[in-house]
């Protein structure tokens, strides 16, 4: 299928705990997203969810499977390649914000567009531009620690896109806030998806926030299970 622009092929994961211990946590996991698609993962604690986001985002490596992202296989590629396609093509955003404390909001989205060769005035007119769409203009430049908690994490979500990617990566990205916040920034976060057309896997435990997604996957035995 052509505008599939992300798949993950037939994913084996292992952990070994000591010597007779073993969790399959992927095995034989397969999933496909489409260009502008955006899906849920709903599963328990411990079902794989942060395991499989890492693999995604070429954080870790399969034991066995293949990493498919606009139809180039990624998980055999060397050091340089991957960190080139997670700097370009593929953002992500954490339950916790991980903003550096020491830099205002604007520089928090700056500086990884300068660390991909964008001059600073055109990275400060992207991180103007994204900060407004998720009504944090007027705060770009406060540090972390002089924003909300929901602020914290629009400007975390900024800072995924700052390098225009074309997949976004997100684990329990408003499990951090609550309720009523976690909805407003969630959002914020699926208007600006839609907007720019990106691909996005969100894990998220809310299933209110999951039913707002195009469609929700799971993960039970290693394997993953479409509604
Ligand atoms: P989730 O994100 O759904 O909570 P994880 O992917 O973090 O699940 O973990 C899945 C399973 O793999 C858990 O049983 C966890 O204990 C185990 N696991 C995760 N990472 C490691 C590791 N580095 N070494 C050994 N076991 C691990």
């Amino acid at each position: 299928m052509s505008d599939v622009i992300f798949e993950l092929r037939d994913l084996r994961k292992t952990y070994n705990l000591g010597q007779v211990n073993q969790v399959d946590v992927l095995a034989k996991a397969n999933l496909k997203l489409k260009a502008g698609e955006v899906v849920a993962l709903v599963a328990p604690s411990g079902a794989g969810k942060s395991t499989l986001l890492h693999i995604a985002g070429l954080l870790d490596t399969p034991d066995d499977g293949d990493v498919l992202l606009n139809g180039e296989i990624l998980n055999l590629k060397n050091d340089e390649r991957r960190t080139t396609v997670r700097r370009h093509d593929i953002g992500f955003i954490y339950q916790f914000h991980h903003l550096l404390p020491e830099f205002t909001a604007a520089e928090n989205v700056i500086l990884p567009q300068m660390a991909d060769g964008v001059s600073r005035s055109k990275a400060y007119g992207r991180a103007a531009m994204l900060l407004s769409k998720v009504g944090l203009a007027e705060r770009a430049n406060h540090r972390p620690t002089e924003l909300s908690g929901g602020e914290q994490q629009r400007v975390a979500f900024c800072r995924a896109l700052a390098n225009s990617p074309s997949l976004l990566l997100a684990d329990e990205p408003t499990g951090n806030l609550d309720q009523a916040t976690s909805h407003q920034v969630f959002d914020n976060l699926l208007s600006i998806v839609r907007e720019t057309g990106l691909s996005a896997l969100i894990a998220t435990h809310n299933p209110v926030i999951a039913e707002r997604m195009d469609r929700v996957i799971s993960l039970n035995e290693g394997t993953i299970s479409q509604d």
